[in-house]
Formats: structure tokens, sequence, C-alpha cells
């Protein structure tokens, strides 16, 4: 990839622009690139706010998806690593129909940086505070100016401690290390997603395997819980479980995130020419934190929507989900947090008792009720019965 300079642009607040962007990260970089793709910026005016700098590489998109999916095809200048074998308990399978995908989050922005320059759009590094309606316009009140649009792509990260009250918010919590072991010990073409056989702590842990050379790997220790994952602990698991499974080693960078699991439901932005987008627009999935897919097929849906010139209900655009996955969601959920300790008995089952294509499909949230009722006969009863009561009762 390119280096991509710095812009650092004076406000232009006489041009009003057609659409804004608030925020340059995973969801409006889709959305952009969508538009990009479909040529509907010719002859409109355009404009990025991001606060950030956007230079290092602050996370991984991973996901799986079927090969030939527009989505690959898209992608596939950034998608940097691909695995077509999953390990589960020591045991591999196959998942060339399906494979798992990987983006450094660097690669997406300075792709979508550099589409955005060769399309001339400015990008202000300022920081957009509140968005105010004037007349049938949006004024965007930031750090340096007012900047002026008839519409809005909002993506600024929401603040849980702010919003969840009565809802269930818990952390997916990570620290890991990305090693050059002394060995020639991984397959690259093979990643372990959960192995619950390591310590748990009274919460729901796991070890993530990301291979990317046969003596090179992401190894990172993943919580579900109340509580975000220390560093100074983790780093013992992790020193133990990588000496143990692959012998000596060496830390090349470590790496540490935290994705949120709530069900707390954003509203839809109260301006009509606003648009919610990323987690804002409820695309990251609450009980597993994969939402790359959904932003993709989100920004799919707005591009047709501006294709047709159906801007009406700007802010009511959403990605169509089945009711019945945000219930499913909650009972996981309250397991999670009030039973933490079960998390592994339920996931390791899930994981023992049905194809890994049956789990993709049920986390996409395209499985068929009759498929449903089998997955939660083949998972622990109890706990499930338990969440439903309190579901029940609230
Ligand atoms: C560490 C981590 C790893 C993840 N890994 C995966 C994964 O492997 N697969 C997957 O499917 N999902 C993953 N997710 C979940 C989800 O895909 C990401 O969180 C995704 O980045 C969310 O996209 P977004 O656009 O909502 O937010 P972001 O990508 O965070 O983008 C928001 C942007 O808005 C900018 N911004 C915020 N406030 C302002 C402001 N006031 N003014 C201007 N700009 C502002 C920010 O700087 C940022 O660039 C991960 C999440 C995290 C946190």
């Amino acid at each position: 990839m390119n280096n991509i300079k710095s812009d650092s642009l004076n406000i232009d607040s006489k041009t009003l622009y057609d659409f804004v962007f608030i925020g340059l990260g995973a969801s409006n970089s889709l959305i952009l690139l969508s538009l990009i793709k479909k040529d509907l910026l010719a002859n409109k005016k355009i404009a990025i706010i991001e606060s950030d700098s956007k230079k290092e590489n602050d996370k991984t998109y991973c996901f799986w998806s079927f090969s030939e999916a527009p989505i690959v095809k898209d992608l596939s200048q950034i998608i940097t690593h691909s695995y077509s074998r999953i390990e589960v308990k020591s045991i591999s399978q196959g998942i060339e129909k399906q494979p798992y995908y990987f983006i450094k989050s660097i690669d997406l922005y300075e792709y979508t940086l550099n589409k955005s320059i060769e399309a001339s759009i400015p990008i202000y590094r300022v920081s957009a505070q509140t968005i105010l309606q004037v007349n049938e316009n949006y004024a965007i009140n930031t750090s340096e100016g007012v900047i002026n649009s008839k519409f809005v792509f909002d993506s600024r990260t929401p603040i849980y401690s702010q919003l969840v009250s009565k809802e269930i918010h818990l952390h997916q919590s990570f620290y890991g290390f990305h090693i050059k072991s002394e060995k020639d010990v991984f397959r690259k073409d093979t990643f372990e997603m959960m192995n619950f056989d390591v310590d748990q702590s009274n919460y729901t842990q796991f070890i993530y395997t990301l291979p990317f050379a046969s003596n090179e790997s992401l190894v990172e220790l993943t919580r579900f819980g109340i509580d975000k994952i220390d560093s100074a602990y983790a780093a013992i698991i992790l020193n133990n479980e990588i000496k143990t499974k692959y012998g000596n080693y060496e830390i090349m960078a470590d790496e540490t995130g935290c994705i949120p699991m709530t069900n707390y439901w954003h509203p839809k932005n109260k301006l009509s020419g606003v648009l919610n987008t990323g987690a804002n627009a409820n695309l990251i999935k609450p009980s597993s934190g994969y939402g790359f897919k959904n932003m993709y097929e989100f920004a799919e849906i707005v591009s047709e929507k501006i294709k047709r010139k159906d801007l009406k209900n700007f802010n009511q655009i959403a990605l169509k989900r089945k009711k019945r996955f945000r219930f499913y969601d909650s009972l996981l959920l309250t397991i999670l947090k009030l039973w933490p300790y079960e998390g592994k008995r339920v996931f390791t089952r899930l994981f023992q008792k049905q194809k890994i294509h049956t789990i993709f499909t049920f986390l996409d949230e395209k499985t068929s009720i009759i498929s449903e009722i089998k997955i939660f006969a083949s998972l622990p009863i109890k706990p499930f019965l338990k969440a439903l009561f309190l579901y029940i009762k609230k």
C-alpha cells in the first residue's frame, strides 16, 4: 500500500455538499467504495470528516464468505490472507466452499483514501460535534467550523456506558501476540476460531489462532465478559499455551482490542437526512462481534437506494434482519453475563454437534426455523431455560 499524505484542509463552510461522511472507518469506507464502484458520485459534492489520522492498523476484519460472493471480488485487492480449513478440538475441517478471509484495517483505510483522493473528495481531519437541521439541509458543527450537506452518513462511535441502562452490555476483549516460532508448527491454510481448553476464570475465554506462515501466527486470548481482559494476565496464559503447544517463540508485536456485545438497539437518527451507519446501525452481531459482512451488505443497500434516487426516508435505510435472532442473541448474552462459566459448555457443544457451515449460516442469521430448533436441541438446555425465564419475566 502507498503511504498517504496527511491532509489538513481548511473547512469550506460555503459549499453545500450532497453527501458528507462522518468517520471513515469500516462502515463508511464500504459505503463510499460501493458508491464509487457504481459510479454514483460523478457530479456530486462529497466530503469526509474523520478525526483520526488512520495511519495505524488498529484492527483486522475477518469474515467467512462464499468465495464467489461480491464482497470477496470487490475487496480482493486488500484481502491479504484466507483460510480454507478450520481447526476445532484438534480436528481440521475443510471450509473451501466458504473460506475465512482476513483484511488489515489499515489496508481498507488506505484503499478507500486512495479512491477518495482519485475522486477529488476532500477529507477534513477534524472532529464532528453536533448536526443541526437548517431548512432542508444539515449543518455539521466541527471543531474547526461548520460543514453543510444535504445528506449525512454518521458512523461516530457509540458510547455504550451512556446508552445502555436495562440492556446487557458485555465486552469481547482480547489480547494477543503476533509470534514467530522457532519450528514450523503452523499450517497457513488452517485457523482455530475458538479453543476453550484454557483457563476460564469465571468468564467465557478462548484462544483464537490465525497463522500467516508455517512459523508465524497471531495467537489471542479472548474473553466474553463484564470485565475487559487484563493484558498482564493474558500474557501469562498465552506464554504458557504457546510454549506448550508450539515450543520456543519470539513476540513480533502485541495486539489488544475490544468489541461491544450488547442487545441495546440503536434507534434510527431523528433527522430524516442523517443515516446512522456501522455499529450505530446495529450491524455488529451482539453474540459474536462480527459486523464487517453486514456493513458490506448495508453499503450495497444504501448505494442501490442512491442509484434509484430513493432518498425520501434516508434515515430509515436498514439491513433486513429477522427479529428472532435478536431474541437468540439476548438469551446468549444473558447466559454469558449471569453464568459465564456455561459459555465454554455451550460453545463446545455447538462446535461438536453442528457442521461448521451450519454454524456460519446460523451466525449469518440465514438458517431456517427447523434448523435453529435442531441447533438449540443440541445445546445444554438448562442455561437457555433459565435465560428464557428471565427474558419472559422482563
Ligand atoms: C478490535 C476490533 C476487531 C474487530 N474485528 C472484527 C472482525 O474480525 N470481523 C468483523 O466482522 N467485525 C469485527 N469487528 C467489529 C466491527 O466490524 C468493527 O468495529 C468496525 O470497525 C465497526 O465499523 P464502524 O464504521 O461502525 O466503526 P469504525 O470502523 O470504528 O469507524 C468509525 C470512524 O469514525 C471516526 N469518528 C468517531 N468519532 C468521530 C467524530 N466525532 N468526528 C469524526 N470522526 C469520528 C473514527 O475515528 C472512526 O474512523 C471488530 C471490532 C473491533 C473493535
